[in-house]
């Protein structure tokens, strides 16, 4: 079932990590309420490519496909500064993430590096680059894709949880900041949502985990997807600096 807000095709919202999963779903259901989606992409120019077709036959009223990685801080700058110079974005939804699960003796510092570059180092630096003109904007929505993990921990995710924790931290405090400007930010922990990041975990942990959700079941991207749209729309005018878990039950 999804949830449809009119306000939405009035938006133009950036989406990151939209190739796949989570943020695609992201994308495919904003787009289909006429939202101008804005995606970012890494390398594979030809994907983005079918992706702005697949966004535009969902109803997007204009898609953007702008070329730049989280961690590449220069670059994104330019990307969003010439975006923006055409277009004032009002949403934007910081999904692009990555795990590298491991007991914490065997993390190596590089892979601190690197989940907390991606995770939490790059939406808060685009968040920053695009805050001044959020400032401009009108009815301006963040939301941050943190983790049910971010909360309660988790067995060899021990940097995946501080960087999805370090991103709550973030969004309360930005959310304190930019109040008195209309300019909201909330958090959506997702629990397990079946996509290519979870289909990597073992038929056990999943077994194990499934016995821990009291609504018995994984949960879809349309799950956090229906969320987002809520989140962007003038329906949750009233909500900022929330933290909204969806995941079964799975931290009650
Ligand atoms: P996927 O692994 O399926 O997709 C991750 C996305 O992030 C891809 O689009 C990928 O792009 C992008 N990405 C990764 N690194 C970078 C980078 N350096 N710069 C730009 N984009 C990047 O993840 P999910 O859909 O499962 O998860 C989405 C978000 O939700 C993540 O933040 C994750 O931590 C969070 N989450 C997911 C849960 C789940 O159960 N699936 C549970 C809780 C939270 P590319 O195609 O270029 O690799």
């Amino acid at each position: 079932m999804n949830a449809t807000y009119n306000d939405l095709k009035e938006k133009v919202i950036l989406i990151t990590g939209a190739s796949r999963g989570i943020g695609k779903q992201i994308a495919k259901s904003l787009a289909s309420q006429g939202a101008h989606i804005v995606f970012n992409y890494r390398s594979n120019e030809a994907a983005a490519l079918e992706l702005k077709e697949e966004l535009l036959k969902d109803g997007a009223s204009h898609v953007s496909a702008l070329s730049f990685d989280v961690t590449d801080y220069e670059k994104m700058k330019s990307e969003i500064d010439a975006f923006s110079k055409e277009h004032t974005i009002s949403g934007l939804i910081n999904n692009a993430g990555i795990s590298k699960d491991q007991l914490a003796m065997k993390v190596k510092p590089s892979d601190i590096d690197d989940i907390l570059n991606v995770n939490l180092k790059g939406a808060m630096n685009l968040t920053n680059i695009l805050s001044r003109s959020f400032l401009r904007a009108k009815d301006v929505s963040i939301i941050n894709i943190s983790s049910v993990v971010g909360l309660m921990g988790n067995l060899s995710q021990t940097t995946y949880a501080a960087s999805k924790a370090g991103m709550i931290g973030y969004s309360k405090s930005l959310a304190k900041e930019l109040a008195s400007r209309k300019v909201r930010v909330n958090v959506i922990c997702p629990g397990f949502i079946q996509t290519q990041m979870t289909d990597e975990l073992s038929d056990k942990v999943k077994e194990e985990y499934q016995k821990l959700i009291p609504l018995g079941d994984f949960g879809a991207t349309e799950d956090v997807a229906n969320l987002c749209s809520f989140l962007m729309s003038g329906a949750s005018k009233y909500i900022t600096g929330e933290v909204i878990k969806v995941d079964g039950g799975l931290y009650i």
